[in-house]
């Protein structure tokens, strides 16, 4: 009989144990109603963006970018591009050529900026820039050319020409002194003037900042003109696209449209979803570089799903759920979940065995039952932050349906980012979800080859041929 006791006893607190965990995560599995919820908010975010009295006071910027066209097959020539604030920083050399057989051929290096830069003085990171720009014209042989570079720059930048962006702040793992409120295309050129000063002739001619969103946009519409919006589910998450003049109240003008740079992470920055965030999001907050700022970004993007995840199994761990109760210092350690992790232990072709191994390569000892619990952890986390992604989008592609006065939209998203293209899950998640709450839109999605280096050329391009008009 006393054997029979202490069965029940271990079969109770683990019954209980199992409730407990499925009630903490029952908070991250939104309803429909909630996503729908999402929706609605994000419209009301962006009215309040592209309002004249409205922008100042928005959370979700709606920035103007000076793109009004998307391309046209006519761009031609030699370009440099630089890729700073994704995953790589990289330098580019894009060569497009025009006419019946259009071609693009592109030249890269990746270089690597450590995290003193990334987070140092603003002289430094583009002293390294300049350095890095240097290095590839060297290895490419053509130290003399004066290029037009395109400058990919994926954070917040106010434009008022296609050639200048204040940075509005810095996000995901950048923060150096002396730029936010600063013009980067000027701070770039002042690193080029003072690589010159050092070693002698040395120029380059930056003709464009550029958005990574636009970019990305830039690159598909090249392919396929119904192109009019660029998503990034990466390291951060953004969207921009093709909006109508009129409706953009900071910028003169009614005719045509802009491309607008939404800034979308930072929606929920004014509170809006504190309903929908979970203590573990308010960790992640609490322990990043930028504390307050970007909280959508901080529920669906690449850099901080493995904070959330990280944080849950503290919890977890505290609460005696797992790892024996034994929060291990590997367990303590910031960002050990990146993307490609989460993407290894969430694929349905791994075996319980292998999470297990996944776990041991990080330093982390599991039981059979630990894995199980980890990667139900995983997928509720980038369950819901392709869930809501997918609820913003839905709110973007209903708004461009409503500026052109129909009933039914074709439209296609040119996507770029780590998450969206290593996930095993995300990207069909956030693709049904769009469908579902945004049933008036047929939406196609085009995942962008290198979209960030071929964007900014051909936004370069774009920017040559206005310059060369204006000066006639
Ligand atoms: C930045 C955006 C960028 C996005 C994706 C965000 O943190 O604010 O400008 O487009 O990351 O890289
Ligand atoms: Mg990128």
């Amino acid at each position: 009989a006393k054997g029979a006791a202490m069965v029940t006893a271990v079969a109770y607190r683990l019954a209980d144990q199992t409730r407990q965990i499925a009630q903490t995560l029952a908070e991250f599995r939104l309803s429909k109603a909630q996503l729908l919820e999402v929706k609605k908010r994000m419209r009301t975010e962006i009215e309040n963006g592209l309002g004249k009295k409205t922008h100042d006071s928005a959370t979700v910027k709606m920035l103007p970018t000076y793109v009004r066209s998307t391309p046209d097959g006519t761009e031609n020539g030699d370009f440099l591009a630089l890729d700073l604030g994704g995953t790589n920083f990289r330098v580019l050399l894009v060569k497009i050529r025009s006419g019946k057989r259009r071609t693009v051929e592109m030249h890269n290096k990746i270089y690597a900026i450590p995290i003193e830069v990334m987070q140092g003085t603003g002289e430094e990171l583009f002293d390294h820039i300049v350095h890095c720009i240097s290095d590839f014209l060297d290895y490419m042989g053509m130290k003399s050319a004066r290029l037009p570079l395109g400058f990919t720059f994926s954070f917040p930048c106010h434009q008022k020409s296609l050639d200048a962006g204040i940075l509005v702040n810095w996000t995901k793992g950048f923060k150096c002194t002396d730029c936010e409120g600063e013009d980067v295309v000027e701070l770039l050129r002042e690193g080029i003037k003072r690589k010159e000063m050092e070693d002698g002739e040395f120029d380059l001619d930056v003709v464009a900042v550029v958005n990574d969103t636009v970019g990305t946009m830039m690159t598909c519409a090249y392919e396929e003109p119904t192109c009019e919006v660029g998503l990034i589910a990466g390291t951060g998450s953004n969207a921009c696209y093709m909006e109508e003049m009129r409706n953009i109240e900071t910028v003169e003008g009614n005719e045509g449209r802009m491309c607008v740079n939404m800034e979308w992470g930072a929606f929920g920055d004014n509170g809006c979803l504190d309903d929908i965030r979970t203590q573990y999001d308010c960790a992640v907050d609490e322990n990043s570089l930028n504390e307050g700022k970007q909280r959508y970004e901080k529920m669906c993007s690449g850099m901080y799903l493995g904070e959330i995840v990280r944080n849950i199994l503290i919890d977890l761990t505290k609460r005696g759920f797992l790892f024996r109760g034994k929060i291990s210092e590997t367990l303590k350690t910031r960002g050990i979940f990146e993307t490609k992790f989460l993407s290894q232990i969430e694929s349905d072709r791994l075996a319980l065995l292998q999470v297990r191994a996944i776990l041991q390569q990080l330093g982390l000892d599991s039981t059979c039952d630990d894995s199980i619990i980890v990667k139900e952890v995983c997928s509720t986390v980038s369950l819901r932050a392709a869930q809501i992604c997918g609820a913003g989008m839905a709110g973007v592609v209903d708004k461009i349906r409503e500026n052109r006065g129909l009933d039914h939209l074709d439209v296609t998203v040119g996507v770029d980012g780590t998450l969206y293209k290593l996930h095993p899950h995300f990207s069909r998640i956030f693709h049904q979800t769009v469908k579902e709450l945004a049933p008036k839109c047929n939406v196609n999605f085009l995942l962008s080859e290198d979209g960030s280096g071929k964007g900014a050329a051909l936004i370069t391009a774009v920017g040559c041929r206005q310059r060369a008009q204006e000066a006639q």
